[in-house]
């Protein structure tokens, strides 16, 4: 099998032939169709998350790894233990654990501290064959495009799972979605269809903020323009209620946190990094929740693959790409240059 890999954090990613893997036990074989490329590859790929202050959180990846979690594929063949039909196709929940802890007894396999992850820790879709552990972590996606299917393992998860902690949504000028590349166009689409609410954007990217509207957010805002902050106020009556922030970065978080009503949540997703920096009594003052929200439970999976393959979601742009170009995906993300998602396809 053909896998684009990484061999050193940073740099190009190097094409290598490696042994497809012999599926035993439990484990299933799956032949990736399309793998969606997610921010978090970025970071992955640098190997390391930005701390702030100058500190890095490094990721102790066993090189070379092979990045890609949001896998939608064909399984081709299966362990003595595991039963699936051959040449049926699937979402692939990437986040495993041990299956043995407190975490993953409870349903939070994404928290669990041994994880095993695919496309981090195993060997993700930048690869034309992943090695799934279990038939549990196969979904159907009903009649969803393929390119798109994928990008419900991540990008839809962590929306999904984000816009539950925000609960309850009383109104659509109460709730803010932060930030609309991939993750934030999805939790628009979500919102809407699961949770019923027309949220406010807010980008730095005028481009991606008329994306939104026309996807139906319910108001747009440039982050950049001086006006907007007071117009977001005067819009929200005060402050929304629910602020999701798909940035995850010291200015969004700046800026966002202005943006709170009292007793509001702010629920930080994405991963930019940097540190946080608040004045502290304004938490107690104004009782505020800060909480982070970290991909989904494979239960947060199970509810939203129903949704999709009900297709109440509506699609949110994806471009398709050929595998060999995953590096330079990786790049334009990182430039901030893909709208919605993209997806390497594997022939
Ligand atoms: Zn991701
Ligand atoms: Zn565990």
């Amino acid at each position: 099998m053909k896998a684009y890999q990484v061999e050193e954090p940073g740099k190009p990613l190097v094409c290598n032939e490696v042994e497809t893997p012999n599926p035993q036990g439990k484990e299933v074989l799956v032949k990736t169709i399309s793998c969606g490329v997610c921010h978090s590859d970025v970071h992955i790929h640098e190997g390391a998350f930005n701390l702030g202050g100058g500190n890095k959180l490094e990721l102790p990846l066993e090189r070379p790894y092979t990045l890609g979690h949001e896998v939608f594929g064909e399984v081709i063949a299966c362990g003595d233990d595991a039963s699936v039909e051959i040449g049926s196709k699937f979402v692939v929940y990437p986040w495993i654990g041990c299956g043995e802890c407190e975490l993953c007894k409870k349903g939070d396999e994404h928290l669990c501290n041994l994880a095993q992850n695919i496309g981090v820790q195993m060997p993700g879709g930048f690869g034309d064959h992943i090695l799934v552990p279990d038939q549990k972590y196969l979904h159907e996606a009903g009649d969803i495009e393929p390119h798109l299917a994928g990008s419900y393992a991540c990008s839809g998860l962590t929306a999904y799972s984000a816009l539950k902690k925000g609960l309850p949504y009383s109104s659509d000028n109460k709730a803010i979605i932060l930030g609309v590349g991939g993750v934030g166009m999805m939790g628009l689409q979500i919102a809407k269809s699961a949770f019923n609410v027309n949220p406010i954007v807010i980008d730095v990217d005028d481009e991606k903020l008329e994306i939104a509207l026309n996807n139906g957010a319910s108001k747009a805002f440039n982050s950049t323009k001086e006006e907007s902050l007071m117009e977001i106020l005067e819009h929200t009556e005060g402050g929304a209620m629910t602020l999701i922030d798909f940035v995850g970065s010291e200015l969004s978080v700046g800026f966002g946190t202005n943006l709170l009503a009292k007793g509001g949540k702010y629920i930080i997703v994405g991963l930019y990094g940097g540190e946080l920096k608040m004045p502290l009594p304004l938490i107690p003052i104004m009782e505020r929740t800060i909480q982070g929200s970290y991909v989904g439970s494979p239960g947060d999976m199970e509810e939203l693959m129903e949704l999709v393959r009900a297709n109440k979601i509506d699609p949110i742009p994806v471009e398709k790409r050929s595998a060999s170009e995953a590096y330079q995906t990786l790049l334009d993300l990182k430039d901030g240059k893909i709208i919605g998602r993209a997806a390497l396809m594997h022939d």
